[in-house]
């Protein structure tokens, strides 16, 4: 018999699924404090539980783990893990200790669809969207293993980004009763600032998620122009940088902070010059004008071989950050974290079953220049 994996539940299903053992609410909260705040996965270590619903619970229910297919830890405290998902497929989460915060970076789809041209997951094609269980089920395990290694009952991963593999706006509905279990104060009681959805721009998607669970929000921007967008973020051709920076301003009003971070990574000739700074100010302040106040977070870019780019160098990097910030725009370099372990930022690629032909796709990408185009700006 198919039983019910207990980590697809944000608090409302969970109390419906127990609805439907002939159990109250108050019985789904103490059993979603079990799982998520306590790490525990057997029914008959729930002391607190009625008896009679451990013992349908026996029956009915399970916690699917994800199991880990490795773990490297870098010298500077990163964390990575490697969980399989099934049929060939595994992904990635990245744990980032810091003084003041612990973050963790999940995937939400085995490969992506997307296929940005400096992502490694991008180049390895999609195979197929994570459910909630397997979202969750990468918090559950980091947080609980690393209580039981720092030896602390302290939450110790404060921040969640989806920044992992996979477009999370491509997989909605698995991940909004995800994000609901990370910011339920008897699951994870993560602030709405410290939950961040990272996008590429999944225009309609944007949308429902300010209705639904206004979390913070960070765009993947990486180019000022659309004819340079649409080489770098495949997915520009489709809702290009008018309706997504319109987007963008419809969400300001329900994000958690009065910001939107944009991201941008450095691409040395591609990307990184004065024309693009200037382009990019040029974007922005035309979008503030109208109401959008944004951040940028500069991404240096982390090489690897099929992506046929390199990284801007630091003072190329560092002088198109002055530019931005003499424009009056907050402006931070990413620090690379996890680098000896491939951690860092567009270097995540478990194993993905490819179902969409990306290395082909890629290849003949390499082969197309990249747009230069001086001087175009999406009013
Ligand atoms: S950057 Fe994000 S959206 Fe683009 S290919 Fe990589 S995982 Fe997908």
């Amino acid at each position: 018999m198919t039983t019910a994996n207990l980590l697809d539940f944000d608090l409302d299903g969970l109390a419906a699924f127990c609805e439907r053992l002939g159990e109250k609410r108050f019985r789904a909260v103490q059993l979603f404090r079990w799982i998520h705040q306590r790490g525990q996965s057997r029914f008959d270590e729930m002391s607190d539980l009625a008896k009679t619903l451990r013992a349908k619970l026996q029956t009915t229910a399970h916690i699917a783990a994800l199991p880990v297919v490795s773990m490297q830890a870098s010298a500077d405290g990163t964390i990575k893990w490697l969980f399989d998902v099934g049929e060939g497929n595994a992904v990635e989460s990245v744990f980032i200790p810091e003084s003041d915060r612990g973050t963790l970076c999940v995937s939400s789809q085995a490969g992506c669809a997307v296929g940005c041209r400096f992502c490694s997951t991008g180049h390895q094609g999609f195979s197929r969207n994570l459910t909630t269980g397997e979202i969750v089920a990468q918090l559950w395990y980091a947080e609980h293993f690393l209580r039981q290694r720092f030896n602390t009952d302290e939450r110790v991963i404060s921040n969640v980004v989806m920044m992992g593999m996979g477009e999370p706006l491509q997989n909605y509905g698995a991940l909004i009763p995800a994000l609901k279990v990370m910011l339920d104060d008897h699951g994870y009681g993560l602030s709405r600032r410290r939950v961040t959805v990272s996008t590429s721009g999944v225009v309609p998607m944007i949308e429902r998620l300010s209705n639904d669970c206004p979390v913070a929000l960070a765009v993947s921007l990486h180019a000022p122009t659309d004819s340079l967008r649409d080489g770098l973020v495949p997915l520009n051709r489709k809702y290009p940088l008018a309706e997504l920076m319109a987007a963008c301003i419809e969400y300001l009003p329900k994000a958690p902070r009065d910001f939107l971070t944009f991201e941008y990574c450095m691409l040395a000739g591609v990307n990184d010059q004065p024309e693009h700074a200037t382009q990019l100010i040029e974007l922005l302040q035309t979008h503030k004008r109208r109401g959008l106040n944004s951040k940028i977070n500069l991404i240096p870019f982390n090489p690897f071989p099929e992506s046929g780019l390199r990284c801007a160098d630091r003072s190329t990097v560092t002088a198109f950050a002055d530019r931005l910030v003499a424009a009056g725009f907050v402006t931070t370099v990413r620090k690379t974290r996890g680098d000896d372990i491939d951690a860092a930022c567009g270097q995540l690629a478990g194993d993905v079953r490819d179902r969409t032909q990306a290395q082909t796709r890629m290849r003949a990408l390499r082969e197309q220049p990249i747009a230069f185009k001086p001087r175009e700006v999406t009013p």
